[in-house]
């Protein structure tokens, strides 16, 4: 399970994408945003993890069940089944920079607006985005190709825990 795995995370300051599927349509309160719906498929998060505890704390906290939920992402946790996680130890704010990337992607879309961007500074329209294409066996090949087109970040440090 990837939550088995995320003791093995480093605890450094990063950005992450959190692949997960919701395998079911639901009607869920994202806290301020409101009452959405939410069909199944593939969803990808962008986010980067700033505090104390680094990438291995906030992905504890991501996949941890939530009584009370902080950030956007808590409020689906009881629908979301974790698929793998892309991350990177940076210093960067590479967060939007893969929400841009994934967005533009054909077969993207954005299920909630303003979805973890409240405070995002680079217009992105949200930093879930829905594409039931994007695998995480497929979504570290899509953030390399990103490089190529301005995304300066060497990935080769990350890694991809999987479930089935
Ligand atoms: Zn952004």
């Amino acid at each position: 399970m990837l939550i088995e795995l995320i003791s093995s995370f480093p605890p450094e300051k990063g950005v992450y994408i959190l692949s997960f599927s919701i395998d079911e349509p639901v009607d869920v309160r994202i806290g301020s945003l409101g009452i959405h719906q939410l069909p199944w498929g593939l969803y990808h998060y962008c986010g980067s993890a700033r505090g104390s505890g680094g990438l291995r704390a906030r992905l504890q906290h991501h996949l941890a069940s939530r009584a009370h939920p902080h950030w956007h992402l808590d409020y689906l946790r009881e629908w979301m089944r974790p698929l793998g996680c892309l991350f990177v130890v940076t210093e960067d704010n590479l967060e939007c920079s893969c929400a841009t990337l994934l967005n533009c992607l054909a077969d993207s879309s954005v299920p909630i607006p303003r979805f973890g961007a409240s405070d995002c500074q680079h217009g992105c329209p949200a930093h879930l985005i829905q594409n039931s294409s994007l695998t995480p066996g497929t979504i570290r090949d899509v953030v390399r190709n990103g490089i190529k087109n301005g995304i300066r970040y060497n990935w080769e440090n990350s890694a991809t825990p999987e479930v089935k």
